[in-house]
């Protein structure tokens, strides 16, 4: 039997057959000539065959997907047999004696080089192309196909990790968990897991070289994955597979006492942000303005700022919602903020410290949130991202009293500002804890790397007191000036059911998660008065390693198991 450990990031348990997820698709060689024994014409017919079957496999994908899926999928369809792709690949085949699959493959890099040319959407359209291109040229080379492979029983999907495109296909139906081998836990396909509520590990190095078909059991809440199953372990998934039926968030985050934790969600643009409302989001606690930056080689107008955050106040008419300014930089590069190469970009110019380096980008910013919150009934806050000391914060503030938005608030998300916090809101209104960040910087790892995961995580010890040192900082600030000082949470933590109990125990006022995280976290602290809350916290904080921790805090909210979380 072997064990692989990785880091459990939704919880589930459930027993299955293993599928890998293909290699992506190589350039064949650019020296590649049509074999002897093949004319043109066949080799034509045969380009025109391929295109025809990626484009019917698609469609049949299409049937079962969801909504989402099934229109990237319908438009991917259409590409795989445009006429004026395949007509170039023949031409390649007819004039210059090309292999097929170099053929196609030519003719569509080329075609996707002239689409990202011309930018905007066309320039959307290029990882479709590109995975059409792949998916023909495994067509005629008898290769599997490229994305999550397709299989008549749900299965484990294996992977080193998954690329964004692949997520928007992954149907819960099918995939019924997810091992990586790389990933961390608040890394992007994480993130997705625990939007889709389906049972993850990452990190969990070896997983890809389980042979396609083994029967493994995955218990993501303790992060293991075994590839013999036994009796126990066939109990232990039948529970989880009998367990209750999550009931969905009925729009009021609240505690067995009746005290109430209003819920929020993260979200990036207008879209995300009517999902979220049609999940009862109570608002808005993240918005990532840079999502609406990524892919833009210039910064946008200030009117075409304007309309994209109005589209977000928009979906929740009358509510509260929190605006972060952009957090450009590290992972989230955006060419015209971060001009300069950097040995270690996450300690490098990033959040508000590049208003240092190209001054003007963040004031035009906030005039158009400006523009977009007099136009909207919405209750919009605003916060600064990655603030290291009082001085950015007090900054901070006087920009925004600048064009008159009120409440001013900035993160925290590094250790600096956790332990000044009280300074901090003594200059703003509030705080939010990036334990994304707040994580990473505390623990001196890399929120991205697989192989640092288990220090990369929110229950460990030292982020937990982090957490707590905020909040007594805000309480102090408060009653400093006489009025409430609110502290939110608006990093992965808050989307972990158990955590969110120990958040609110450590005196934390609102949380904000991915939307789909919602009802399982309502369910949870509905379970629990705010004096229990405090108990589990103090007893999770008591712990020395971040596996004690959760395992306390666990172990006192017996519903984690009725619900299967
Ligand atoms: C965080 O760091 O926790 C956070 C919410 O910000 P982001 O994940 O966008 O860096
Ligand atoms: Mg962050």
């Amino acid at each position: 039997m072997t064990t692989y450990n990785g880091v459990g990031v939704y919880a589930g348990r459930v027993i299955g057959k293993v599928l890998q997820m293909p290699d992506p698709i190589k350039a064949p060689s650019t020296s590649l000539k049509l074999s002897a024994d093949e004319t043109p014409e066949a080799a034509a017919e045969r380009i025109k065959a391929a295109a025809e079957a990626v484009k019917n496999g698609l469609l049949e994908r299409a049937e079962h997907a969801g909504r989402d899926g099934k229109a990237v999928l319908k438009s991917t369809s259409q590409m795989a047999t445009d006429r004026a792709l395949l007509k170039s690949a023949i031409k390649l085949v007819e004039t210059q004696d090309k292999a097929p699959e170099l053929a196609v493959w030519e003719a569509a890099s080329s075609f996707a080089d002239q689409m990202a040319a011309l930018g905007g959407y066309m320039a959307e359209r290029v990882t479709d192309i590109h995975d059409v291109r792949a998916r023909i040229v495994a067509e005629l080379t008898g290769q599997q196909a490229p994305g999550i492979p397709v299989s008549a029983e749900p299965f484990i999907l294996a992977a080193i990790d998954l690329a964004p495109a692949d997520t928007a296909t992954l149907d819960p139906k099918q995939v019924i968990a997810l091992i990586t081998s790389d990933g961390g836990p608040q890394a992007h396909t994480a993130i997705l897991a625990r939007g889709l509520g389906l049972p993850a590990i990452v990190a969990a190095k070896g997983v890809t070289e389980i042979p396609v078909g083994t029967e493994v059991y995955v218990d993501s809440n303790a992060g293991l994955v075994e590839t013999e199953v036994t009796e126990a372990h066939r109990e232990l998934a039948e529970k989880y597979a009998n367990r209750k039926e999550l009931p969905d968030f009925d729009g009021h985050g609240v505690m067995a006492d009746g005290s109430a934790v209003p819920l929020y969600a993260n979200v990036g643009d207008g879209k995300s942000a009517e999902k979220a409302a049609g999940l009862k989001a109570e608002g808005v606690g993240l918005l990532r303005t840079e999502f609406g930056f990524l892919g833009h080689d210039r910064e946008p107008s200030v009117e075409t700022q304007t309309a994209s955050y109005k589209a977000v106040f928009d979906a929740f008419p009358g509510q509260h919602i929190v605006v972060r300014t952009l957090d450009a930089g590290a992972d989230k590069p955006l060419p015209f903020l971060n001009t300069k190469e950097e040995e270690n970009p996450a300690l490098g110019v990033r959040g508000f410290r590049t208003d240092w380096t190209v001054p003007g980008v963040l004031t035009r910013q906030l005039e158009a949130i400006k523009a977009a919150s007099d136009d909207s009934d919405a209750d919009i806050w605003v916060m600064a991202p990655m603030i290291s000391t009082t001085s950015e914060a007090r900054n901070f503030k006087n920009m925004l009293d600048e064009v008159g938005l009120k409440p001013r608030g900035v993160m925290v998300e590094t250790p600096a500002a956790a332990v000044n916090a009280e300074a901090i809101l003594g200059e703003v209104d509030f705080v939010s804890i990036g334990t994304n960040d707040l994580t990473q910087y505390t623990m001196a790892a890399d929120r991205l790397l697989g192989d640092l995961a288990h220090l990369n995580n929110p229950w460990q010890p030292a982020v937990l007191k982090m957490i707590k040192l905020t909040v007594e900082g805000a309480q102090r600030a408060s009653t400093t000036a006489g009025t409430k000082k609110y502290v939110s949470v608006c990093g992965e933590a808050a989307a972990d059911p158990a955590l969110a109990v120990v958040l609110v125990g450590l005196g934390v006022d609102t949380l904000s998660m991915n939307a789909g995280a919602m009802a399982a976290v309502s369910a949870v602290l509905k379970s629990v008065t705010r004096e229990k809350a405090q108990q589990i916290a103090v007893k999770a904080l008591s712990e020395i390693s971040s596996a004690e921790a959760k395992a306390a805090a666990r172990s006192e909210l017996p519903i984690l198991d009725e619900l299967g979380l």
